[in-house]
């Protein structure tokens, strides 16, 4: 080793999922199989490449008053970034920064552990019970801070938000962040509580419901306090995150409330009838409230058969292999089409 590697931050890096640029039926990373709203195709058409010659709005202005209209909150109760992870990423730096471990599930979203490690933030993970499902009980003890995502990646578990409040109720003195990635597909949000704690954070993106994950938009709503924390960090770091293109895109995709909900009908029947199809074929599907699908089956090996899938169907979908979830896949819902595609092969399997 050269004397000055001991210097250098060494992380074990987030693993995103494979993202083939060849025409495949690509269900591995929850993104929506729909175009984004209309007004979106418009807002691009629209924009004067001159423009790119100036600096963005370095507030992203236009788009955190479209979210603070749309969901009944003010503007300094809004912060946006490079999709959630960047958000999420802020997060931790700004809010993560006590000696005690911050708390999260053994199985959920992968780039906690990540955020944690390359911040050097203590943390702890507390074990989902056999049915996968979040064991609230286990965050009440100290702790420096907690995240979950609710519903859970990738089982798609909600949790119902009176358990969610105790949760946050019983961790006044630390910061509870709710990654509602999935929410839209799922029940009740954490913003419903935003007045009531003064010590929780929603975090959401326009990568799943939105249809948006290519613009790359995420943000967080919490009291004007924490915002300006969370802003305070931002500009430390990279004043200029949001791009001309993705403001002008963002405030179309909120304002069309129509195309976004008629969009979610469509995935949540998709699902539902995924589901009951892939349980005729003997798969047991965990109870997902999300965009996605968390399957195993007694007879089949779920790495070759993610492997197969892959190799002889042109299917992607995710597979980890790591502990407790050696035997599940990940499907992501897509469209019906893609979704007949799927369960035609897997009826043909073995
Ligand atoms: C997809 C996802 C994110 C990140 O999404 P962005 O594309 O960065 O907005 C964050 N948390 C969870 C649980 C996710 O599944």
């Amino acid at each position: 080793m050269k004397a000055f590697e001991k210097n250098i931050r060494k992380v074990e890096p987030y693993v995103p999922g494979e993202q083939p640029q060849q025409t495949v039926i690509k269900l591995n990373t929850n993104e929506n199989p729909y175009p984004p709203a209309p007004g979106v195709a418009r807002a691009l058409k629209a924009m004067d490449p001159n423009r790119l010659r100036l600096y963005p709005d370095p507030t992203a202005g236009e788009l955190v008053k479209t979210l603070a209209d749309y969901y009944g909150v003010s503007e300094d109760q809004v912060f946006v970034g490079v999709g959630s992870d960047d958000v999420l990423a802020m997060c931790f730096l700004t809010f993560f920064c006590s000696e005690k471990p911050i708390l999260f599930p053994d199985i959920t979203y992968s780039f906690y552990k990540v955020w944690a490690n390359l911040y050097r933030i203590p943390y702890e993970c507390c074990p989902v019970d056999e049915h996968f499902r979040i064991v609230k009980e286990d965050y009440f003890r100290e702790n420096g801070g907690i995240i979950f995502p609710n519903p859970n990646a990738p089982t798609g578990l909600y949790l119902e938000l009176s358990e969610v409040e105790e949760i946050i109720a019983r961790n006044q003195d630390v910061i509870v962040i709710i990654d509602e990635a999935y929410i839209d597909f799922a029940g009740r949000s954490a913003l419903d509580l935003i007045e009531k704690y003064e010590n929780l954070i929603v975090v959401q993106t326009f990568s799943k419901a939105r249809s948006m994950a290519g613009m790359r938009i995420g943000y967080a709503i919490s009291n004007p306090l924490l915002i300006r924390y969370l802003n305070d960090a931002k500009y430390s770091f990279n004043s200029y995150t949001m791009s001309q293109a993705a403001i002008a895109c963002g405030v179309e995709a909120v304002k069309d409330k129509e195309y976004f909900e008629e969009g979610i009908r469509k995935i949540i029947k998709t699902r539902e009838r995924a589901k009951k199809e892939l349980e005729q074929l003997g798969f047991v599907c965990l109870d997902s409230q999300a965009n996605f699908i968390f399957v195993t089956h007694p007879e089949y090996d779920m790495k070759v058969l993610y492997e197969t899938l892959k190799s002889k169907a042109g299917i992607y979908v995710r597979y980890w292999g790591s502990e407790r979830i050696e035997q599940y896949i990940r499907i992501t819902v897509g469209t019906e089409e893609e979704m007949d595609a799927l369960l035609g092969f897997l009826e043909g399997y073995k």
